[in-house]
């Protein structure tokens, strides 16, 4: 008997529900097919647990997170809760999450459906094979390091710190090395050693503890010159791992090589195994209760997590293997659709995908 594995479900505001109601589908589909087991369990999070506990992140929810194996999660937000103080918004229970879970790091990828490449601004042959994962390190540097103000001879100053220590740097890195040593074994570091001393300390981190890994074919890119590579040849690089800041742009940078926002999924991980998977999308009120709604990046996330978290890499085979299929044979949603009228809704194309899945 596989061990039951505790997933807590958080679907949050908007097309959150609608479009892990798809995911929990896959989940029992892959109970059904692959013989795992899955315990799920919902959380209230974001605007809807403002309304219902009074705020963002129930101490109920991160409860049921910190017992569960994994959480997944939809999205939060939307324009009731948008004049709300600080400690009252969606996204302050967002960070809230990350740090009460000790998440550091933050996993995106970028990958090309060739069916999908007219829906990218770059050229299909430049695009053709482009299969990245984005590792960027989320707790540390310039955006937590003190920031203050000034008066200098020439007016104000401001003054934003970037800090890392070694320990901050080699963990992240590591899940670099580790997330490349279970796909195609190269890993790109990326920093700004020319200049900056914080991205001398992680390139030094990254030399010493690259001899652990043999098998991982390592080269050192300077943060101006991969956001050019990732333009001009996006299918040389597999893992690419960097620091807050530098990753924040270029997650962006490569995410839009795909060209669609449904489609992407990321996860944030801990120490372990532990991870938080959702859509990179958010709650998209603009179509929230109209079932238009892509469920591929929600779906996408749970196959992250399975290859993540629990190691079943049969299973999210299968769940790939379906989207591309069900891509392959045309079906789309209204935001890939080139033809809107023969779009399919939400609960549809959950539905073409479940029929893909087999083992
Ligand atoms: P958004 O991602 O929700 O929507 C941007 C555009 O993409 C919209 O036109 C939307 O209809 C479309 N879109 C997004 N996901 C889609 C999907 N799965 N299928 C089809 N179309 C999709 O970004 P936004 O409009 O800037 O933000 C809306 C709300 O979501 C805000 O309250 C914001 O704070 C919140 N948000 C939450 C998260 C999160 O929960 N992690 C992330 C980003 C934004």
């Amino acid at each position: 008997m596989a061990e039951v594995k505790k997933i807590a479900v958080i679907a949050g505001d908007g097309i959150g529900p609608e479009v892990v109601a798809e995911a929990e589908k896959v989940l029992n589909k892959t109970e059904e097919l692959f013989g795992y087991k899955f315990e799920t369990e919902h959380g209230l999070f974001g605007g809807i647990a403002i309304d219902e506990k009074g705020t963002p992140l129930p101490e109920e929810t991160l409860q049921l997170c910190r017992n569960a194996d994994a959480v997944l999660l939809g999205a939060v937000g939307g324009p009731k809760w948008d004049n709300n103080p600080k400690e009252l918004r969606p996204e302050t229970g967002l960070l809230g999450i990350r740090k009460e879970l000790g998440l550091f790091s933050n996993i995106r990828p970028a990958v090309i459906f060739d069916c999908l490449m007219e829906a990218s601004t770059i050229k299909p042959e430049v695009l053709k094979g482009t299969d990245l994962i984005v590792v960027r390190e989320l707790t540390g540097g310039i955006y937590f390091g003190e920031k203050f103000r000034r008066d200098s001879a020439n007016g104000q100053e401001a003054v934003d710190t970037c800090v890392y220590n070694v320990s901050e740097v080699e963990r992240i890195v590591r899940q670099g090395f580790e997330i490349a040593q279970k796909r195609r074994k190269k890993l790109a570091s990326v920093d700004k050693a020319n200049v900056l001393e914080t991205s001398r300390l992680w390139r030094e981190t990254v030399n010493r503890i690259a001899p652990e890994y043999p098998d991982v074919e390592l080269e050192h890119v300077l943060v101006d010159n991969c956001a050019m590579q990732l333009l001009r040849r996006p299918s040389s690089f597999d893992v690419i791992v960097t620091e807050n800041m530098f990753g924040d742009i270029l997650s962006d940078e490569a995410a839009m090589l795909t060209g669609s926002i449904g489609m992407l999924s990321s996860a944030s991980l801990g120490e372990g195994s532990f991870g938080l998977y959702e859509p990179v999308h958010g709650s998209a009120p603009d179509i929230a209760g109209q079932g238009l709604a892509n469920p591929i990046a929600t779906i996408l996330s749970v196959a992250l997590m399975f290859r993540l978290t629990f190691g079943y890499e049969d299973a999210a085979d299968s769940i790939e293997r379906a989207v591309k299929q069900v891509l392959d044979a045309g079906h789309r949603t209204a935001d890939i659709a080139a033809d809107r009228t023969k779009a399919l809704s939400t609960v549809q194309m959950g539905e073409k995908i479940l029929q893909a899945m087999t083992k």
